[in-house]
C-alpha cells in the first residue's frame, strides 16, 4: 500500500455548529484525525500519517502560512517512505493556496488539496467523501506529476484554473475559461483524462528558489465611476498592482493616466477583467499600447500571486509577459 500524508489547515471540512445545519458553525474546530475515524475505509487505500499543522479559516491564510505550507510539504515530499501528500483546506481561498503550491513545490509526487461545503456535524456532510477520494487520488500514480490538484465532488482540478462558483452547493468548484478538469473519480477509482500544459511544480522556476517573504502586490477594483484616487495609496505601498477591469481588463482614461503614472514610477501593473470568463491580452483591445501586462487566462487572485513571485526575480515587463504566458 501507498503512503500518504494528511497535513490539516482547517476550513469547513474541520467545522463545527448545530447538529445538522449547515449554517452558523465555526470552520476549522474539529481535528481532522476525528473526521477521519468517520471514513473506516481509508486503511484499505493507503497507510495514513496525519500531521495538524494550522486550523483556521482560510480567510486568515496569507503569505507566510503559504509558504510554512510550502516548506512541510517539500520536507514530507522528500521523503522516500511517502508517496502523495493530501491537504485539507477551506474552500475559500483553496484556490489561491493550490496556485501558490502549483508553481512552487519541489515535488513530482500528488499533491492534492480538498475541502467541503458543509460542516463535519452537518447532515450529509461533503468532507468524509472528499477526504476518501482524495486520499485514493493522492495514491494513484495517474497522478503524478499532474502539478498540484484539487479534488471536490469526484472532480479532478488543475491548481491553476479552479475556481469557486457557487457559495450554497456542494458542487461548487469549476474550470474556467472553458478548460477541462483534468479529470473524474468513481469512488477510489481515478480517471486522468487530460494533463495541465502551464509549467508547474518541478518545471516551475519558483520551486527551485527560497524565498523568507514575498513583494507586495495589491488588486485595485475598477467600476463605473470608480475614483482614480485609489490607485495612489496602492502604488505608495505596493511593488505590483492587479487592477480588475471590465470586460477585455478595460477602465477610464482618468484610471489609465494614474497607472501610467504608478508605472513610470516602476510599479508593474498586470490587467485582469472581472467577467468570470475572460482572457486579457497583454495590448488593451481599444486602447493600445504595451507597458502593462495582460493576465491571459489567469484569474485577477492568481495573477497576483504569480506577480509576486515574478518579482522576486525581475521587474522587467517582457520577461514577466513571457512568465504569464507560460504558467
Ligand atoms: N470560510 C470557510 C473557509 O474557507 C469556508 C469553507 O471552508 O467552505 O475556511
Amino acid at each position: 500500500m501507498k503512503n500518504i500524508v494528511i497535513i490539516a489547515t482547517g476550513g469547513t471540512i474541520a467545522g463545527s455548529g448545530e447538529a445538522g445545519r449547515t449554517t452558523e458553525y465555526r470552520a476549522g474546530t474539529v481535528a481532522v484525525a476525528d473526521i477521519l475515524k468517520s471514513v473506516p475505509q481509508l486503511g484499505k487505500l493507503a497507510n495514513i500519517e496525519m500531521i495538524s499543522l494550522m486550523s483556521v479559516d482560510s480567510n486568515e491564510m496569507d503569505e507566510q502560512k503559504w509558504l510554512q505550507l510550502r516548506e512541510v510539504i517539500n520536507q514530507q515530499a522528500a521523503r522516500d517512505d511517502v508517496d502523495g501528500i493530501v491537504v485539507t483546506h477551506g474552500t475559500d481561498t483553496i484556490e489561491e493556496t493550490a496556485y501558490f503550491l502549483n508553481l512552487t513545490v519541489n515535488t513530482a509526487k500528488p499533491v492534492v488539496l480538498t475541502g467541503a461545503m458543509r460542516p463535519a456535524t452537518a447532515t450529509s456532510a461533503d468532507g468524509p467523501f472528499n477526504i476518501y477520494q482524495a486520499v485514493a487520488l493522492a495514491a494513484d500514480d495517474q497522478t503524478y506529476d499532474c502539478g498540484v490538484v484539487c479534488l471536490f465532488s469526484s472532480t479532478i482540478y488543475s491548481a491553476r484554473d479552479i475556481a469557486k462558483i457557487n457559495n450554497y452547493k456542494i458542487d461548487a468548484f469549476s474550470s474556467l475559461n472553458d478548460h477541462a478538469a483534468l479529470g473524474y473519480m468513481r469512488d477510489a477509482e481515478v480517471f486522468i483524462t487530460s494533463r495541465p500544459v502551464s509549467k508547474h511544480t518541478i518545471h516551475s522556476k519558483f520551486s527551485q528558489l527560497e524565498y523568507s517573504a514575498l513583494p507586495k502586490v495589491g488588486v485595485a477594483v475598477y467600476y463605473a465611476g470608480a475614483p482614480a484616487e485609489v490607485l495612489e495609496r496602492l502604488g505608495q505601498d505596493c511593488d505590483g498592482l492587479v487592477v480588475i477591469g471590465t470586460g477585455s481588463g478595460n477602465y477610464s482614461q482618468a484610471w489609465r493616466q494614474k497607472l501610467d503614472a504608478l508605472a513610470e514610477r516602476g510599479v508593474v501593473v498586470v490587467r485582469s477583467s472581472r467577467v468570470s470568463n475572460s482572457i486579457v491580452f497583454d495590448e488593451p483591445i481599444f486602447d493600445p499600447h504595451d507597458h502593462f501586462i495582460g493576465v491571459n487566462t489567469l484569474t485577477s487572485y492568481k495573477a497576483r500571486i504569480l506577480l509576486m513571485l515574478c518579482l522576486t526575480q525581475t521587474n522587467d515587463i517582457a520577461a514577466i509577459r513571457q512568465t504569464f504566458f507560460k504558467y
